[in-house]
C-alpha cells in the first residue's frame, strides 16, 4: 500500500463526511460478508416519542416520571418529555437502580417501583388481555415498557421511534451488493421484526442485553468478515470486535473512538458509500 494513494483516497472520502481512520479498515472492507446494525439511533432517528398510554395516565405518568428521573437511557426522555408537557409533578425518589437491558428500580412516593421490559416482570403476573394490547403494539413497531408499584403492574407506557427518511434505501444499497444485513438490538423481537420489515433487513437478533452484542458480531463472523454500524456506549464492544466498525458521528464519544470508520453526516446511506471507496481506494494501493 503506498501512503499517497490512501491518504488521497481518504481526503476525498473526508470531504464527503466519511472518516477513515486507518489502511487496515479499507484492507477488510473488500471482504465484508455481513453489515450489522444497532437499531436505536441507527435505523431509527433515535428521537422516541409516547403514543399511548394504558391505565390511569396520571398515575403512570408520576411513577414513570420519578422513575425515570436519573436514567440515561433515549427512553427515559421520551418519558420525561411526555409528563413534562401533561405537568406531571416529579414525586419524591430514592434508591434509584438502573437495570442494564431491563429497565429501572427505585422507591418512588415511598412506595417500591419499577418501568421497563418483561424481563422485569418475573413474578409479576399480566392478565390475558392486557398481554394481547402489548402484542399488537410491538407489531406496530412500538416499544412497550411496564410501569409497577408493588409488584403490580400498574400499566404500560407504549414508544415509538421511527425509522430515518434513508435506512431503507441504504438496506437496499447493501443488499444489492451482495451483503447480508443483521439487526442486533436490546429491543424486544416482535418490535425489531417489525422496524426490520420497514427497512428491508433479512434477519434479527433482538432481546439482546449490552454486555452480549460484541458476542453476536463474533459469532457471525464464522461466515465471513463483519462490518458493524452503531452510535450508543453499549455498542463501543461490538465496534471494537468487527472487521470494520463503524460509528455514527452522532453517537456517544466511545462509539466514535471505538468506529475505524465514522459517519459524520449521520446518513446510513453512507455505508455503502463508504465500502464503496475503501474498495476503490485499496484496489488503487494493491
Ligand atoms: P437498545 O438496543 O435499544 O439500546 P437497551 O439494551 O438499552 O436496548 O434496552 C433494552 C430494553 O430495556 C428497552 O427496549 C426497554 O424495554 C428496557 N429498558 C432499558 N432501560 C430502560 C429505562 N430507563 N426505562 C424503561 N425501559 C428500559
Ligand atoms: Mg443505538
Amino acid at each position: 500500500a503506498t501512503p499517497t494513494a490512501l491518504m488521497v483516497g481518504t481526503g476525498r472520502s473526508a470531504k464527503m463526511g466519511i472518516l477513515i481512520k486507518n489502511g487496515e479498515v479499507l484492507e477488510a472492507v473488500n471482504d465484508i460478508k455481513t453489515v450489522v446494525f444497532d437499531k436505536t439511533g441507527t435505523i431509527t432517528i433515535g428521537k422516541p416519542e409516547v403514543t399511548d398510554i394504558i391505565g390511569d395516565e396520571k398515575n403512570i405518568l408520576n411513577f414513570a416520571t420519578g422513575l425515570e428521573q436519573s436514567s440515561e437511557h433515549p427512553l427515559a426522555s421520551a418519558i420525561l418529555k411526555k409528563a413534562k408537557s401533561e405537568n406531571i409533578n416529579v414525586p419524591s425518589v430514592s434508591q434509584f437502580k438502573a437495570i442494564e437491558g431491563k429497565g429501572v428500580k427505585a422507591t418512588v412516593n415511598g412506595q417500591s417501583a419499577f418501568i421497563g421490559n418483561d424481563k422485569l416482570l418475573s413474578d409479576v403476573k399480566i392478565n390475558a388481555e392486557l398481554k394481547q394490547r402489548v402484542i399488537k403494539l410491538q407489531e406496530e413497531a412500538k416499544t412497550v415498557v411496564f410501569v409497577g408499584v408493588e409488584n403490580e403492574v400498574i400499566g404500560l407506557i407504549a414508544i415509538q421511534d421511527a425509522p430515518k427518511e434513508t435506512s431503507k434505501e441504504a438496506i437496499a444499497d447493501l443488499k444489492a451488493r451482495g451483503l447480508k444485513t443483521v439487526m442486533l438490538t436490546g429491543d424486544n423481537q416482535r418490535v425489531a421484526k417489525a422496524i426490520a420489515k420497514q427497512v428491508g433487513i433479512d434477519s434479527v437478533i433482538a432481546d439482546v442485553l449490552p454486555s452480549d452484542k460484541a458476542d453476536h458480531v463474533k459469532s457471525l463472523q464464522q461466515d465471513g468478515k463483519v462490518a458493524f454500524v452503531g452510535d450508543g456506549i453499549n455498542d463501543a464492544p461490538a465496534l471494537t470486535v468487527a472487521d470494520v466498525g463503524i460509528a455514527m458521528g452522532s453517537g456517544t464519544d466511545i462509539a466514535i473512538e471505538s468506529g475505524g470508520i465514522v459517519l459524520v453526516k449521520n446518513d446510513l446511506r453512507d455505508v455503502d458509500r463508504a465500502l464503496a471507496l475503501s474498495k476503490k481506494t485499496f484496489n488503487r494501493i494493491k
